[in-house]
């Protein structure tokens, strides 16, 4: 269980305090603003601007206020250090605000690609987009997220990555995470539709979170160009801002897409996610058009490409 401090100021206190105010602890430490209670971890902000996270999700929600300064990590007694950082705080009234959302699908699909997805939603639209159906994509099929795809495509501005199979297999061999790749993914995504509404201007950036903000940026040196103003980062970014519903739509619009070109290829309808029916379906795949076929349909280092292999050698499919 680790503990992680931040320091704030007043102002990101009072927002935090507001963020956290269904959770709110009746009791506060001497000295402290509030303390609140989540399900994963406790959260004491005191008068001198220190905000304490204590319990198993305590750098993830420390995450969401501040950056965690990796460098400065296990100083001070196995308590996490972290720079005061607006990064991972979200402005107040982000939801009714113009922005771009961004978010991804497939990464946890064996086959099929990774697509991105950044939508610029202005807030003159978000009325719109809420009669069109966009919402949460966990809460729709995938006959509605295809039929709201169709029309919000013409709507709203965005920017599609599709990482696909061969690329994706070349970078994770060549020691890339799967995180990096999705920064990189989402910072062109990003960049892409900012050069798109120009001279139009976003009045925030956020992002599905995926990682911590510092690791975000971390994975990002080296590229030519990144989209670091007004970029926040929430889990469950869906809920806070229509354009990573929007994004999330589009993205799987793609996959599901992508997924049909497969099928298409392969002759059979090839199933998503990574349950026994992709080792099934891949083995299926290796018998008919070999072995070689493979990278260009599946992502080769999930678990998955030896089950299906142990399937093609016993013949048990
Ligand atoms: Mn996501």
């Amino acid at each position: 269980m680790g503990n992680v401090v931040i320091k704030l100021g007043i102002n990101e206190i009072t927002e935090m305090r507001k963020y956290y105010s269904k959770q709110l602890l009746e009791k506060n430490p001497p000295g402290s603003v509030f303390s609140a209670k989540t399900p994963g971890c406790v959260i004491t902000a005191y008068n001198s601007g220190k905000v304490l996270f204590q319990g198993n999700d305590s750098e993830k929600e420390a995450g969401k206020w501040g950056s965690v300064d990796l460098s400065a990590a296990g100083v001070g007694g196995g308590t996490k250090k972290v720079a005061t950082s607006a990064k991972g705080d979200l402005p107040p009234g982000i939801s009714q605000m113009s922005a771009i959302g961004s978010d991804e699908v497939g990464t946890g699909d064996f086959f099929g690609p990774i697509t991105v997805v950044a939508a610029y939603v202005k807030k003159e639209h978000i009325p719109l987009l809420k009669e069109l159906g966009v919402r949460d994509s966990k809460d729709l099929n995938d006959e509605k997220i295809i039929a709201i795809a169709k029309v919000i495509k013409d709507v709203v501005p965005f920017s599609l990555m599709t990482l696909k199979n061969d690329k994706y297999n070349k970078l994770q061999q060549s020691g890339m995470s799967q995180g990096k790749m999705k920064a990189i993914l989402h910072n062109q995504a990003i960049l892409n539709v900012l050069e798109k509404i120009a001279p139009d201007q976003p009045e925030a950036i956020l992002i599905d979170q995926f990682v911590q903000p510092s690791t975000y940026f971390q994975h990002l040196k080296g590229q030519k160009a990144i989209a670091k103003e007004n970029v926040c980062f929430s889990t469950k970014a869906e809920g806070i801002h229509l354009a990573v519903a929007a994004a999330s739509i589009l993205a799987r619009y793609a996959f599901v897409q992508y997924i049909d070109k497969l099928s298409d290829a392969a002759g059979f309808k090839i199933p998503k996610g990574a349950g026994a029916q992709v080792d099934v379906a891949a083995a299926k795949l290796i018998v008919s058009k070999g072995r070689d076929i493979l990278p260009s349909f599946v992502k080769l280092h999930f678990a998955n490409t030896d089950k299906a292999m142990a399937l093609v050698n016993k013949r048990k499919f």
